[in-house]
Protein backbone atom coordinates (compact mmCIF):
# COMPACT_ATOMS: atom_id res chain seq x y z
CA UNK A 1 0.00 0.00 0.00
CA UNK A 2 1.70 3.59 -0.79
CA UNK A 3 2.13 5.20 2.16
CA UNK A 4 1.35 8.91 2.63
CA UNK A 5 4.31 9.67 3.67
CA UNK A 6 7.33 8.06 5.35
CA UNK A 7 7.03 7.18 9.25
CA UNK A 8 9.77 8.82 11.39
CA UNK A 9 12.33 6.16 11.90
CA UNK A 10 12.08 4.67 15.94
CA UNK A 11 15.39 5.21 17.99
CA UNK A 12 17.72 3.22 18.12
CA UNK A 13 20.10 3.20 21.50
CA UNK A 14 23.69 1.79 21.18
CA UNK A 15 24.82 -0.61 23.79
CA UNK A 16 28.49 -1.00 25.01
CA UNK A 17 28.91 -3.70 22.55
CA UNK A 18 28.77 -1.23 19.33
CA UNK A 19 25.18 -3.26 18.92
CA UNK A 20 21.64 -1.35 18.56
CA UNK A 21 18.80 -1.30 20.70
CA UNK A 22 15.75 -0.14 18.98
CA UNK A 23 13.75 1.87 21.54
CA UNK A 24 9.84 1.63 21.83
CA UNK A 25 8.53 3.25 25.09
CA UNK A 26 9.48 4.93 27.86
CA UNK A 27 8.55 4.46 31.34
CA UNK A 28 9.80 6.70 34.49
CA UNK A 29 9.14 6.11 38.53
CA UNK A 30 7.99 9.03 39.97
CA UNK A 31 10.02 10.43 43.72
CA UNK A 32 11.74 7.30 44.23
CA UNK A 33 14.20 8.50 46.47
CA UNK A 34 13.27 9.55 49.70
CA UNK A 35 15.09 13.05 50.27
CA UNK A 36 14.35 13.36 46.68
CA UNK A 37 10.88 12.94 47.25
CA UNK A 38 11.41 15.32 50.75
CA UNK A 39 12.78 18.32 48.49
CA UNK A 40 9.54 18.34 46.63
CA UNK A 41 7.59 18.31 49.46
CA UNK A 42 5.99 15.31 50.11
CA UNK A 43 6.37 12.41 52.62
CA UNK A 44 7.92 9.22 51.07
CA UNK A 45 6.78 6.86 53.41
CA UNK A 46 3.48 7.27 52.57
CA UNK A 47 3.86 7.79 48.80
CA UNK A 48 2.85 3.99 46.80
CA UNK A 49 4.71 4.44 43.59
CA UNK A 50 3.78 6.15 40.45
CA UNK A 51 5.07 6.04 36.56
CA UNK A 52 3.96 8.38 33.59
CA UNK A 53 5.44 7.65 30.15
CA UNK A 54 7.21 9.96 27.42
CA UNK A 55 7.50 9.30 23.92
CA UNK A 56 10.43 6.83 22.55
CA UNK A 57 11.50 9.89 20.50
CA UNK A 58 12.19 11.86 23.27
CA UNK A 59 15.52 9.15 24.06
CA UNK A 60 18.66 10.91 22.80
CA UNK A 61 22.07 9.49 22.89
CA UNK A 62 24.05 12.48 24.88
CA UNK A 63 25.25 14.70 23.24
CA UNK A 64 23.50 18.22 22.53
CA UNK A 65 19.58 18.92 23.60
CA UNK A 66 17.88 21.96 23.03
CA UNK A 67 16.26 24.05 25.19
CA UNK A 68 12.50 23.60 24.95
CA UNK A 69 10.41 26.62 24.61
CA UNK A 70 7.68 27.54 27.20
CA UNK A 71 9.55 27.08 30.25
CA UNK A 72 12.07 29.50 32.80
CA UNK A 73 12.90 26.23 34.76
CA UNK A 74 13.98 23.24 32.72
CA UNK A 75 15.80 21.15 34.84
CA UNK A 76 17.51 17.80 35.40
CA UNK A 77 17.30 14.50 36.82
CA UNK A 78 19.65 11.83 37.19
CA UNK A 79 18.66 8.07 36.63
CA UNK A 80 19.53 4.77 36.53
CA UNK A 81 18.04 3.43 32.87
CA UNK A 82 16.86 -0.14 32.81
CA UNK A 83 16.71 -1.71 29.00
CA UNK A 84 14.00 -4.33 28.81
CA UNK A 85 14.80 -7.10 26.63
CA UNK A 86 12.03 -9.10 27.06
CA UNK A 87 8.57 -8.40 27.95
CA UNK A 88 5.71 -9.86 30.10
CA UNK A 89 2.79 -9.16 31.85
CA UNK A 90 2.39 -9.00 36.00
CA UNK A 91 5.86 -10.02 36.02
CA UNK A 92 7.04 -11.14 39.73
CA UNK A 93 9.18 -9.63 41.18
CA UNK A 94 11.46 -13.19 41.55
CA UNK A 95 11.75 -13.17 38.18
CA UNK A 96 12.15 -9.32 36.91
CA UNK A 97 15.78 -9.12 36.34
CA UNK A 98 15.51 -12.33 33.29
CA UNK A 99 13.23 -9.52 32.00
CA UNK A 100 16.12 -7.01 32.04
CA UNK A 101 18.74 -5.92 28.79
CA UNK A 102 20.82 -3.75 30.26
CA UNK A 103 21.70 -0.73 32.29
CA UNK A 104 22.45 2.88 31.64
CA UNK A 105 22.88 6.57 32.48
CA UNK A 106 19.94 8.90 32.05
CA UNK A 107 18.46 12.18 32.59
CA UNK A 108 14.81 12.74 32.87
CA UNK A 109 14.57 16.32 31.68
CA UNK A 110 11.75 18.21 33.15
CA UNK A 111 10.00 21.63 32.82
CA UNK A 112 9.69 22.07 36.41
CA UNK A 113 7.59 25.48 36.28
CA UNK A 114 4.91 23.43 33.93
CA UNK A 115 5.51 20.26 36.19
CA UNK A 116 4.87 22.94 39.34
CA UNK A 117 1.79 24.00 37.21
CA UNK A 118 0.06 20.89 36.72
CA UNK A 119 0.20 19.97 40.09
CA UNK A 120 -1.33 22.57 41.68
CA UNK A 121 -4.21 22.43 39.22
CA UNK A 122 -4.69 18.77 39.15
CA UNK A 123 -3.47 18.36 35.90
CA UNK A 124 -1.57 15.52 33.48
CA UNK A 125 2.02 15.79 33.50
CA UNK A 126 2.92 15.76 29.75
CA UNK A 127 3.86 18.67 28.63
CA UNK A 128 6.57 18.96 31.87
CA UNK A 129 7.72 15.51 31.25
CA UNK A 130 7.22 14.27 27.78
CA UNK A 131 9.36 16.57 25.96
CA UNK A 132 11.14 16.58 22.63
CA UNK A 133 14.74 15.15 23.94
CA UNK A 134 14.27 15.29 27.59
CA UNK A 135 15.46 11.27 27.62
CA UNK A 136 19.06 11.42 26.60
CA UNK A 137 20.68 7.95 27.98
CA UNK A 138 24.01 7.03 27.89
CA UNK A 139 25.54 3.60 26.32
CA UNK A 140 23.47 0.70 27.74
CA UNK A 141 25.42 -1.84 29.33
CA UNK A 142 24.18 -5.44 28.77
CA UNK A 143 23.03 -6.64 32.66
CA UNK A 144 25.93 -10.04 32.25
CA UNK A 145 28.57 -7.23 31.25
CA UNK A 146 27.25 -4.82 34.69
CA UNK A 147 28.16 -4.78 38.06
CA UNK A 148 25.49 -5.42 40.96
CA UNK A 149 23.38 -2.48 39.92
CA UNK A 150 21.10 -2.45 42.86
CA UNK A 151 24.05 -0.71 44.87
CA UNK A 152 26.19 2.23 43.81
CA UNK A 153 27.04 5.78 43.64
CA UNK A 154 25.41 7.70 41.58
CA UNK A 155 26.00 11.73 40.46
CA UNK A 156 25.77 14.40 38.49
CA UNK A 157 27.84 17.40 37.38
CA UNK A 158 26.76 20.80 36.40
CA UNK A 159 29.79 22.18 34.83
CA UNK A 160 32.07 20.28 36.63
CA UNK A 161 30.59 21.19 39.83
CA UNK A 162 28.82 17.88 41.65
CA UNK A 163 25.00 18.76 41.94
CA UNK A 164 23.44 15.38 42.74
CA UNK A 165 25.07 12.64 44.78
CA UNK A 166 22.73 9.33 45.63
CA UNK A 167 23.15 6.03 45.83
CA UNK A 168 21.11 3.18 43.96
CA UNK A 169 20.70 1.52 47.64
CA UNK A 170 18.52 4.28 48.31
CA UNK A 171 15.84 3.57 45.80
CA UNK A 172 12.18 3.39 47.99
CA UNK A 173 11.15 0.78 45.12
CA UNK A 174 14.18 -1.07 43.65
CA UNK A 175 14.49 -1.68 40.04
CA UNK A 176 12.77 -5.29 40.39
CA UNK A 177 9.89 -3.82 42.14
CA UNK A 178 9.03 -0.91 39.72
CA UNK A 179 9.42 -3.70 36.75
CA UNK A 180 6.71 -5.98 38.16
CA UNK A 181 4.08 -2.93 39.42
CA UNK A 182 4.25 -1.56 35.92
CA UNK A 183 3.72 -5.13 34.15
CA UNK A 184 0.60 -4.72 36.30
CA UNK A 185 -0.90 -2.09 34.29
CA UNK A 186 0.73 -2.85 31.20
CA UNK A 187 2.55 -5.29 28.87
CA UNK A 188 6.36 -4.57 29.05
CA UNK A 189 7.66 -5.01 25.60
CA UNK A 190 11.67 -5.79 24.50
CA UNK A 191 12.83 -1.91 23.97
CA UNK A 192 10.71 -0.18 26.98
CA UNK A 193 13.10 2.26 29.11
CA UNK A 194 12.33 2.32 32.68
CA UNK A 195 14.02 5.49 34.41
CA UNK A 196 13.84 4.48 38.32
CA UNK A 197 14.15 8.14 39.97
CA UNK A 198 16.08 11.03 40.79
CA UNK A 199 17.97 11.38 43.94
CA UNK A 200 18.22 14.91 45.41
CA UNK A 201 19.96 17.69 43.75
CA UNK A 202 17.68 18.52 41.10
CA UNK A 203 17.93 22.32 39.54
CA UNK A 204 17.73 24.13 36.92
CA UNK A 205 20.19 24.18 33.42
CA UNK A 206 20.72 27.16 31.00
CA UNK A 207 21.89 26.90 27.01
CA UNK A 208 26.09 25.99 27.36
CA UNK A 209 25.46 23.74 30.57
CA UNK A 210 27.30 20.69 30.77
CA UNK A 211 26.13 17.60 32.60
CA UNK A 212 27.49 14.54 33.10
CA UNK A 213 25.62 11.47 34.76
CA UNK A 214 27.94 9.16 36.33
CA UNK A 215 26.70 5.64 37.54
CA UNK A 216 29.57 3.02 38.78
CA UNK A 217 29.80 0.68 36.51
CA UNK A 218 28.21 1.98 33.74
CA UNK A 219 29.40 4.58 30.70
CA UNK A 220 28.75 8.48 31.59
CA UNK A 221 26.00 10.42 30.31
CA UNK A 222 27.21 13.77 29.04
CA UNK A 223 25.03 16.01 27.73
CA UNK A 224 25.51 20.04 26.39
CA UNK A 225 22.76 22.40 26.78
CA UNK A 226 22.24 23.83 22.93
CA UNK A 227 20.24 27.01 21.82
CA UNK A 228 16.39 26.85 22.09
CA UNK A 229 14.59 24.44 19.91
CA UNK A 230 13.94 26.11 16.56
MN1 LIG B 1 12.45 11.60 37.17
Amino acid sequence: MKRVFEPQAPVVAVTSRGEGFPVRRVFCIGRNYAAHAREMGHDPDREPPFFFTKWGETVVQGGEIAMPPETADYQFEAELVVAIGKGGRNIDPADAETHIYGYACGLDMTRRDLQAEAKKKGRPWDIAKNVEQSAPIGLIHPAADAPDMTLGGITLTQNGMLKQSGDLWDMIWPVVDVIAYISRFYALEAGDLIFTGTPEGVGPVQPGDALSVMIAGLSDLDVVIGKPAQ
